[in-house]
This record gives structure tokens, sequence and C-alpha cells, in this order.
């Protein structure tokens, strides 16, 4: 087991540090390493443990002298009960904590809108929700990045009372739970004394009670309202993405922290491309004379016309790049812009007059028209590397 770490240190405060302190580094602590917001991160999760260890000690003013005096034991060596004696090397089942600390993010539980944080000075604070919205981009707007406005039906902040849900601007300390939000339950179980932290019901959390509420949003400080948002999307955006704003969802309740929108992001099909991540594949029709002869060819890119050259004798099924006409690349599509991917194909005339059929059977009658056994084997060749 690994040395425990002072819990003082643990807590970043003060030997000398006053209950409200320690009540804030831990909150401060404990928004930071959730689990919630750190999934999978094995270390923060431990981080998350420590200091709600740390946290249920120096909370408890007797179980705070005892560790002053004696350490981690406690005077009788038998550790500070609660979670089973912290010296005794048993390890705090998240599920515990899950139970210990659940109710600090809303009843809802953890994900999802509606939870609630702190604001900077420890105070418990509601989170509006987060908004999803879907956007339809074309390939070029995903190409450049663009701007878009969205009118948006949400929880907007209520005019009158600017949030406060107070009428008269006037709050008043929850004297139930001394404004802390929380009122802590000791329950006598199976493994000893726990401790448990819940919402002081008198206030529902927030440390005030409000006695003269506004008419207007009936205390709630949010209305239903209409917001017009512009957004930037950021260049390189495709289909699936979501690109999230912060801060433009519903308004906090009672001026809390306000959502996130979640622009979920769905790219137009075009006329001349398909999408591959950040590239972008053309496919050239190319008529047979030009293929047999050479020339130079315009293709189009998302920036105006390009032109390229095509050597004599070009066979359907060649593949050419242009560098960095792509899209610049974002989340897992690499670096740096992707390519247009040229696949050659050969018209073939569909429709002709008596004098092109001539034409024609006369290229049939020539050897030369006819591919040899060298050819065959070559491009053959091409063809069965398009396989590896
Ligand atoms: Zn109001
Ligand atoms: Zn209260």
């Amino acid at each position: 087991m690994a040395e425990k770490r002072d819990y003082y240190e643990v807590l970043g405060v003060q030997k000398n540090a006053t209950a409200q302190e320690i009540k804030s580094a831990y909150r401060k602590m404990a928004l930071k390493y959730h689990p919630d917001r750190n999934p999978g991160d094995k270390e923060a999760e431990e981080k998350f443990k420590e200091a709600a260890e740390a946290y249920s000690v120096l909370s408890d003013e007797q179980k705070r002298q005892q560790y002053d005096q004696f350490g981690f034991n406690g005077p009788t060596g038998g550790g500070f009960g609660g979670f089973g004696g912290f010296g005794g090397g048993a390890s705090m089942d998240m599920n515990d904590i899950f139970s210990m600390f659940g109710d600090i993010f809303g009843g809802g539980g953890f994900g999802g809108g509606g939870y609630r944080g702190f604001d900077g000075s420890g105070q418990r604070v509601s989170k509006g929700r987060n908004l999803r919205l879907k956007v339809k981009l074309t390939l070029e707007e995903a190409a450049k990045g663009c701007s878009k406005k969205f009118s948006i039906k949400k929880q907007v902040t209520c005019p009158d009372c600017h949030g406060s849900g107070s009428a008269d601007g006037k709050t008043e300390t929850c004297s139930h739970c001394g404004g802390s939000g929380m009122v802590i339950k000791t329950v006598n179980s199976m493994f000893g004394r726990m401790q448990t932290q819940t919402t002081c019901p008198h206030c529902n959390g927030e440390g005030k009670i409000i006695k003269n509420k506004c008419s207007h949003c009936g205390g709630e400080g949010v209305i239903s309202g209409q917001e017009t948002v512009e957004v930037n999307i950021p260049a390189g955006v495709d289909t699936g993405m979501v690109v999230t704003i912060q801060g433009k969802g519903d308004a906090g309740r009672r001026n809390g922290i306000a959502g996130d929108i979640q622009l979920h992001i769905e790219i137009e099909p075009h006329k001349d491309f398909v999408r591959e991540d950040k590239n972008l594949i053309y496919n050239l029709l190319l008529d047979f004379p030009t293929a047999a002869l050479g020339g130079t060819v315009e293709i189009p890119t998302l920036d105006g016309k390009a032109k390229i050259k095509i050597e004599p004798g070009t066979q359907p099924g060649k593949v050419m790049r242009l560098r960095g006409k792509g899209l610049p690349a974002v989340q897992g599509y690499g670096y740096g812009y992707g390519d247009i991917i040229v696949h050659i194909s050969i018209y073939v005339p569909e429709n002709i007059n008596s004098e092109e059929r001539k034409l024609i059977e006369k290229m049939q009658a020539s050897e030369s028209f006819k591919p040899n056994k060298s050819i065959k084997e070559k491009i053959f060749q091409r063809f069965k590397s398009l396989f590896d």
C-alpha cells in the first residue's frame, strides 16, 4: 500500500484551516476529480477517493482532533470507524462514495442535464440544461468553418428579478443548515457508523431561502424565452461530430451556471465530391481521345477549378492526388489538410451517329487498340494491387 498522504496536504489546506476552508477545498477537489468528469481516469479516481477520505475525517470535529493528536490510526488504533478504518488498509468502494456525494451533484445522479456544481465561493448552484441542436452544413461551409445563427427556445434569466428569484432582491441564510446547503446524517450500519451528507431539505441545498419570491418566475429566476445565438463552427467538422458551445444552453436556476449547446453536425451531400475524413474523392470521367492522347483537364475544388495534366495512354482506375486541396483535419483525422483524390474513369460513348460508328470500327480493326499480352499483365498487376 502506498504511503498515505497527510489529510491536510491532500486537501491543500493549512493545519489551522477553518471548517469552511476545508469544505470549500474539498468541494473543489471533488468537482475536479469526480469520476463523472474523468471517465476511465484511474488517477483522478484515486485523488477523488483520497480527498473524500481526508474530508470525512477533517470535517468531523472529533475525528479531526483525534487525527491531529494521533495521526492515521486514532487513539485506539482502530481507525476512524465510518468507512471501516483508514489505517487498516480498507479501501472505500466507489459506490459508497457515490452514495455519499451523489447528492452534491443533484438528486438526478451523474450525467445528463441539470446537475449541480459550485460557483467560485463554494456555494451550491444549479446548472441549466444542455440543449441539443442539429445543424446541416454544406461541404464548403464545413471546409472553411462558418458562423450560424439560431433562434432557440430556452430558459432565460428572469428580467424582473435578474435571475435571483427574489422580488425584493433579498435572500436569507437557511437556518436549518447554516447556509452550507448540506446536513450530515449519521447512520448505524453493519459497516459501522456511516456519515452521509444530504441536501438540506429546507433550502434544497442552496443555503439560502427566498421569502418574497419574484411573481414573474415564481422564484426560479428563469423563465421560458427565446434567444438568438450566433455560433462559430470550426473548419473541418464532419457528420456525427458534436460542437459544444459553452454557456449558451438553458440559464441556470437562480443565477446558476448556464448549460451548453451541443451542435450535432450533419454535412449535406455534395454534387462533385464524396468525403472520406479529410480527403475528397472525385471521379474524373475522361473522354477516350484525351485518355489516349493526353492533355490538360479542369477539375473542381472547394475553391475554384484546378488543372491537372493527363499523360498519353492514361488507363481507367488511375488515381491522382491534389495535395492539400481537401479539408483541414479535426478530431482523429490526422494533421494538416487532406487531398483531393482523383479516380479516373473513361467515358465510352453511348449514342453515336453512323460517321462516328465508322470511326470506331476503324479503331477496332487496328492492332494498337487491342491490349497485347504484356499490357494485360501490367493492368492485371495494378488491379491485383487494389486488393493488397
Ligand atoms: Zn423573476
Ligand atoms: Zn438549508
